[in-house]
């Protein structure tokens, strides 16, 4: 490793589908968020964001040191330009930092109509070499290019040598088993433009497979298309050597434990590759592979980082689905130091004398016995059962308000 490379952090970019999201990202670690407003993004679908949330997520992120990405990156019809250029006004007077743009006329109107914000070459134009960063930069100076998924680590190697715009790329998350953008499987099943936000995901649907009139499927073996998620610990220092400046992780429909459980996991590594110039051992690599593996619930592999390959890639079937490994318990409400206990509140069922363990923001992972718990009424429980209730525990340790709460299924319980 070159280690004056590592002299400098790249940012951790985090995606959220709500102001609730966005926050969470910030608390645990996200140098910046991307999101979407309602229109003229993809995954509008997912967006809960209105102009007023945006332009809090930014208060908020600004007031922490973090900034605030918006995605501009539907591929546009005629009709899709209706409001647009009063939109991109809007986004600069909120003071977004960037706005993620996939269409190159789109690019111009920002730079006329939201001159102050950077423009972000969206994943979606597919940019897998180093002439097309530098035709991007040369002809719509944009500031940033965040890379095709598709790009093998040489790839990346070769754009960050030669791009004059910073470069991002993904860490982890939801891959396209097209090239991102380039697929109307959802169009054409269902009449959602997967470019315009309307995705279906109709590549992970379960498909019966026939040669001829021969099914080759069964019921237990029914075939999907969808490629196995994004995680890229181990090319991870490769890229921030190379010279990557921001590193993204996939997932604006996730949930905000998620959110907290990947940024978190993320932050950490960085962090700890900073301290060390960029050489970790592979059993601190997998220590931290472990952590983030703990928020994640599908399968993954290390995308095309590692040379462009086939099957492998890919959940052919339903048995290499889902792989929860933890549950998300709840989050804390209140800590009161006087009585060392939290107020929860309950998401998943747990029982007394289970394993808890809490995430809090910039702290290593602790975990405690749940020794005793009551609800509402005061009175002690030994198993709680229902969502969204009040709980107080004793806490062995301080807590802080919306720390996350979960529980290892490897557990003994
Ligand atoms: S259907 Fe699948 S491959 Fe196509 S755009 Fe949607 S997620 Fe990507």
């Amino acid at each position: 490793m070159d280690r004056k490379r590592f002299a400098e952090k790249p940012e951790l970019l985090a995606p959220a589908g709500d102001l609730a999201r966005a926050k969470t990202a910030v608390r645990y670690g996200a140098d910046a968020v991307y999101l979407g407003g309602p229109q003229f993004s993809l995954r509008s679908r997912a967006s809960n964001f209105t102009l007023a949330d945006i332009a809090e997520a930014c208060n908020y992120a600004h007031e922490r040191g973090s900034r605030i990405h918006v995605t501009v990156n539907m591929i546009p019809h005629e009709e899709d330009y209706d409001g647009l250029k009063e939109y991109l006004e809007q986004l600069q007077e909120i003071g977004v930092d960037a706005l993620i743009i996939a269409s190159p006329a789109v690019m111009e109107l920002a730079r006329t109509y939201a001159p102050k914000a950077e423009i972000h070459c969206s994943t979606q134009m597919s940019v897998t070499n180093a002439e097309a960063a530098r035709f991007l930069y040369d002809t719509l100076k944009i500031d940033r290019v965040v890379l095709g998924r598709e790009c093998t680590l040489e790839d990346v190697r070769s754009i960050t040598a030669a791009s004059p715009a910073e470069v991002e790329a993904f860490i982890h998350g939801g891959m396209c088993v097209s090239y991102s953008g380039r697929c109307t499987l959802s169009n054409r099943m269902t009449l959602r433009d997967a470019n315009r936000g309307g995705c279906a995901q109709s590549c992970r649907w379960f498909y019966h497979l026939y040669d001829g009139e021969t099914e080759l499927s069964t019921q237990d073996s029914l075939l999907t298309m969808g490629s196995k998620d994004l995680c890229a610990v181990q090319e991870i220092a490769s890229l921030w050597e190379a010279g990557v400046r921001s590193f993204k992780i996939e997932g604006r429909m996730k949930t905000e434990y998620y959110v907290a459980s990947i940024v978190s996991g993320y932050r950490h590594l960085l962090d700890d590759l900073y301290a060390h110039e960029g050489e970790l051992s592979s059993e601190r690599l997998e220590a931290h592979r472990r952590e983030i593996m703990k928020g994640e619930n599908r399968a993954v592999w290390n995308g095309f980082y590692g040379g462009v390959r086939g099957a492998e890639g890919l959940i052919s079937d339903l048995k290499a689905g889902n792989d929860v490994n933890h549950d998300f318990l709840g989050t804390v409400a209140s800590y009161d130091p006087a009585d060392g206990t939290m107020i929860m509140i309950t998401r998943n069922p747990f029982d007394l004398g289970e394993t808890m363990e809490v995430l809090s923001p910039g702290q290593e992972n602790r975990t405690f016995r749940i020794s005793e718990f009551k609800n509402e009424n005061g009175e002690y429980l030994e198993i709680s059962r229902q969502p969204m209730k009040e709980l107080r525990l004793k806490v062995p340790f301080a807590v802080r308000p919306d720390d996350i709460l979960r529980r290892s299924r490897e557990d003994d319980h």
